[in-house]
């Protein structure tokens, strides 16, 4: 039998008041899969992560992580909501998504914010947690900086803190939402190595990205998202040698 897609989505809808901002977005990851997703500002990368994770609810459309579909039901107001919080959480730790502006929390270390989320959310013991911890940080390279706090640390680090904090919630799926974006050019390298080891031990990855060369080299598919629509898709060698959409050709014609 085949293994189980750890994340698929079906004909994925979201609209904000009358505005339809996602246009139904199909997806199927294998585990391995290192899927960037690129397209202009407001064509709906962010908003298609968070409805991923449920920081947004989809309007319509479906979500199946590892064979269990999200259920959704209606409130009074005839919107659509998750059915079942437990399920959400559930849903979130195994999917855990790392942000363009590092969110850790500013009054904990490092450690301390590894920590957290595998202690409360898991149950994991304190222990094993800390051992876990001090694994993943030797793994991204900031080892001898577990005890400071983010403020202490370049944006990089934070940024590298920040994947140590995802990996340490062991997820299916980890979800990067244009990592790199808020960072000083020199420091964007760090971090992008990071994550091509984490493709190479073969991480399942989703990666909003405009870093064009990552796109190329580490990804196994990239999607092409404009207006809300996946415009073209495909391999890298595909979708950036051999594209046949006009808006991907002027995407990727230089800009001057
Ligand atoms: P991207 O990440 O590709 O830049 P976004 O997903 O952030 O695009 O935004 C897509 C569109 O959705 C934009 O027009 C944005 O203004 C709109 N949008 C995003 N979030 C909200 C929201 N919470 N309420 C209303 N409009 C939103
Ligand atoms: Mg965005």
């Amino acid at each position: 039998m085949a293994e189980q897609a750890p994340l698929v989505c079906k004909d994925i809808h979201k609209t904000f008041n009358q505005l339809e901002v996602l246009k139904g977005i199909s997806l199927e990851t294998r585990k391995g899969d290192v899927i960037s997703l690129i397209g202009s500002s407001g064509s709906g990368k962010s908003t298609f992560l968070r409805c991923i994770n449920l920081l947004e609810t989809p309007t319509s459309g479906d979500i199946i992580v590892h064979g269990d579909p999200i259920r959704f039901t209606n409130n009074r107001k005839g919107e659509r909501i998750p059915a079942d919080n437990r399920q959400v959480e559930k849903i979130r730790s195994r999917l855990s998504m790392v942000f363009q502006g590092f969110n850790l929390w500013s009054h904990m270390t490092v450690l301390e914010n590894i920590i957290e989320a595998p202690i409360h959310v898991l149950g994991v013991p304190k222990k094993e947690a800390i051992e876990r911890a001090e694994a993943y940080l030797q793994k991204v390279g900031i080892y001898e900086r577990k005890d400071y706090y983010p403020a202490q640390m370049s944006g990089g680090q934070q940024q590298r803190a920040a994947i140590a904090r995802a990996l340490a919630m062991e997820p299916d799926v980890m979800l990067f939402d244009e990592p790199t974006s808020a960072l000083d050019p020199e420091l964007v390298g760090e971090v992008l190595k990071v994550m091509q080891s984490l493709a190479e031990e073969g991480r399942t990855m989703i990666v909003v990205t405009h870093e064009m060369a990552f796109a190329r080299d580490v990804s196994t598919q990239v999607l092409f998202l404009h207006q809300g629509v996946i415009e073209e898709q495909g391999t890298p060698d595909k979708v950036f040698d051999h594209p046949e959409s006009e808006r991907m050709k002027q995407f990727l014609a230089p800009k001057f």
